[in-house]
């Protein structure tokens, strides 16, 4: 089933043959390293059962590590139509389990894919990755059915994604991540890893949506509206940025900063609050 996949050409080589060089405008930083591809692979959860929604496949080189670890199905959205004829190649190779659909992922509904459920992966782009994130969190906070998603973040983004109250990375994407999942880094991935490297660390993340969290959640927009309104002035007390609320109904005195509040606690203020 993967033979065809393991005999294609370098990914490096097939970049060199369609002329293919690398964009800062679509965030294009490739992994060509064969160890590390397949173990960003090997560490999607049930991917021989369920499918795989794959951003920015670029020239290939996770995909196919994906498809190596014997991914059911992948489905790769890509913006950057230059990466067509090595995409159609690997395409023509995976027989039938890997569709390519060019677009902007920001813009696409994964849901007209027509999975029941389905897993995410991919070396995000830099420039997109946390509006990428945001998005995926709502869907998951109304329901779609995403099973996992195994990202790569700058290890920065990945500390925020992951800090508990009172450090420093806590804010708003720990919040709106640690009510709907739990999320953990997998691993850190040099910058030396990509071509063309980038200026920092990296990490692999792996968040799993819990259906026991988001079933207390509520509505997510109203989690978001108060995360964007409390961090926004981090610093300050939570009684100087919103006077009119009796804290003390919440277990609070008001003079707690946003990164005091547990994620809980923001869900709790966030249904009872008119914001
Ligand atoms: N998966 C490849 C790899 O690991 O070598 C490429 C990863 S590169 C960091 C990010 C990829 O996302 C690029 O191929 C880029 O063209 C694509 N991309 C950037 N913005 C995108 C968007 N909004 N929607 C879909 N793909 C996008």
């Amino acid at each position: 089933m993967t033979d065809k996949i393991a005999s294609l050409p370098p990914v490096s080589e097939m970049m060199r043959d369609c002329g293919m060089i690398a964009k800062k405008q679509f965030g294009q930083n490739f992994l060509f390293d064969l160890n590390l591809t397949g173990r960003i692979a090997r560490s999607v959860p049930d991917i021989n059962k369920i499918p795989v929604v794959e951003v920015g496949p670029g020239p290939a080189g996770l995909t196919r590590a994906l498809l190596l670890a014997g991914a059911l199905r992948v489905v790769a959205v890509e913006m950057d139509k230059t990466t067509e004829p090595i995409l159609s190649r690997v395409a023509d190779a995976a027989n039938g389990r890997l569709t390519v659909v060019f677009g902007d992922a920001l813009k696409t509904d994964f849901s007209k894919f027509g999975f029941n459920e389905y897993a995410i992966c991919s070396n995000l782009p830099y420039n997109v990755g946390t509006e990428l994130l945001i998005q995926w969190i709502h869907k998951i906070a109304n329901g779609e059915k995403i099973k996992s998603l195994t990202l790569m973040f700058q290890r920065e983004v990945a500390e925020r994604i992951i800090a508990r109250p009172n450090y420093d990375a806590y804010g708003r994407l720990s919040v709106l991540v640690q009510l709907v999942a739990d999320a953990k880094i997998l691993f850190n991935v040099p910058r030396t890893a990509f071509t063309p490297a980038p200026k920092v660390t990296s990490a692999i993340v792996q968040i799993i949506p819990n259906p026991d969290k988001i079933k207390k959640l509520g509505k997510i927009e109203n989690i978001e509206k108060l995360t964007a309104k409390l961090f926004g002035t981090r610093r300050k007390m939570i009684r100087g940025i919103m006077p009119d609320i009796d804290w003390t109904m919440f277990d609070l005195a008001g003079t707690e900063r946003a990164e005091n509040l547990s994620p809980e606690k923001f869900c709790e203020i966030a249904k009872k609050v008119l914001l």
